[in-house]
């Protein structure tokens, strides 16, 4: 079995974390000075533990290992989410490291090849997995042209010209060259650390539904208007919100979640009756029959809202993403794998964020392992694990990819 080194492992997540250092956590946002920076950072690291690395057109930083007669892919996303944690993202690019360092150093591992990729851009600011959609080729080259950054609009071309990747071909996976996808990951919720256990195994990542709702009505004089003669987009959709989440209860699984993240109100003054009104609702569930059900009584309730009036109200989907269902036969060897380590102290449960293993899984097997976040905290500064359960989850990840290795065929 490949044995990794636990210090090496933290002092490379310590180090990776010096780049947009920002109090306990790293602000580093994708093709920011020091995204580019650490990249080429992993790059060289990539290089030392003995694979030929390459920083492709979309800033995917990727180690190959051209020898190995059956190779895994390991990888996550480089890049924070703003003002984020040092772990989310970087931890599984460093196991990934970490593994080609210890199958290297392990004899009876010599046919084995770990390839590492971190992938570019996964937390979104500026598309959606971006590294691994364009590696998967599920990132046409006229959305890299609309694409701009979700914070001051600048064009994703514009950004990667800066960031020197501009030049650079894009790498397209080769799905024969992998006996699959594993990815290693916090937890970001709090499942594992209030249950006291310290490895979880991904049966299932959750689909996302998005939905854009508009409510119409009048914009007015706040002072002139007569409450009966009103059509107050404000009002109509403060009801439907309310609405939503007195239904959804009554329809939901164990662990579906919704959330309206965002709204707006035009003009947004204090003297006028809003004429519109927008609201972004998402619901995420591992069951594609429970979100259709969401969507259908999302849909109902609309209608209801439209009917009732004064207001229009009509709706739009922005985006859908199914669940994804990592590959059963890599769970069972990560859990083989959990034992050994941590006996009794594992469980299987499904990833409620959405991670860079859904989009791989569309081209090979997939798998992904959890460990736990410290009070269920993340895409915060203050995000934080245990430094045991990073050791012992790298060695457990080490262990599962060896097993998936001489297992699967
Ligand atoms: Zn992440």
């Amino acid at each position: 079995m490949p044995t990794i080194d636990g210090q090496r492992v933290v002092a490379d997540l310590k180090r990776l974390a010096e780049f947009g250092r920002y109090k306990t956590g790293v602000h580093r946002p994708t093709y920011s000075p020091v995204d580019v920076e650490s990249r080429h950072w992993l790059a060289e690291k990539l290089g030392e533990a003995g694979l030929d690395p390459v920083i492709d057109g979309i800033g995917n930083v990727i180690g190959r290992n051209p020898s190995a007669q059956r190779r895994l892919l390991i990888g996550s996303h480089s890049e924070t989410q703003p003002y984020g944690g040092w772990l989310d993202g970087s931890l599984g690019v460093i196991y990934g490291l970490e593994l080609a360092r210890a199958f290297a150093e392990d004899p009876g591992c010599a046919e084995f090849g770990i390839e590492v990729a971190a992938w570019a851009d996964e937390e979104g600011h500026y598309g959606n997995y971006l590294g691994s959609r364009s590696f998967t080729d599920a990132l046409p080259e006229d959305e890299i042209d609309q694409t701009r950054g979700r914070d001051d609009g600048t064009p994703l071309r514009e950004a990667l010209e800066r960031a020197g990747l501009a030049a650079r071909p894009r790498e397209r996976v080769d799905p024969k060259r992998y006996v699959g996808y594993l990815e290693a990951h916090i937890e970001q919720g709090d499942t594992l650390d209030t249950s006291g256990l310290r490895i979880g195994i991904v049966e299932t990542i959750v689909g996302i539904w998005n939905y854009r709702i508009s409510l119409i009505g009048e914009q007015n004089h706040a002072g002139t208007t007569r409450m009966v003669r009103r059509k107050d987009a404000g009002v109509a959709m403060v009801r439907l919100a309310t609405r939503i989440h007195d239904c959804f209860p009554e329809i939901a699984g164990l662990r579906t979640v919704w959330t309206i993240g965002r709204i707006l109100l035009e003009p947004n003054a204090p003297s006028v009756v809003p004429g519109h009104a927008e609201m972004q609702v998402q619901f995420r569930d591992a069951d594609i029959d429970r979100l259709a059900v969401f969507e259908k009584s999302l849909h109902e309730l609309v209608s209801e809202a439209d009917r009732a009036g004064p207001c229009a109200c009509e709706i739009e989907t922005i985006a859908r993403t199914e669940p994804r269902p990592m590959d059963p036969r890599f769970q069972d060897q990560i859990e083989a794998a959990a034992e050994r380590h941590a006996p009794h102290m594992h469980m299987r449960l499904p990833s409620a964020a959405g991670h860079d293993a859904a989009v791989l899984s569309y081209r090979m097997p997939a798998g992904m392992m959890f460990i736990p976040s410290l009070r269920g905290i993340s895409h915060h500064w203050s995000e934080d694990s245990k430094e045991e359960d990073i050791v012992l989850g790298a060695q457990v990840f080490a262990d599962a990819a060896e097993r998936i290795l001489r297992s699967v065929r």
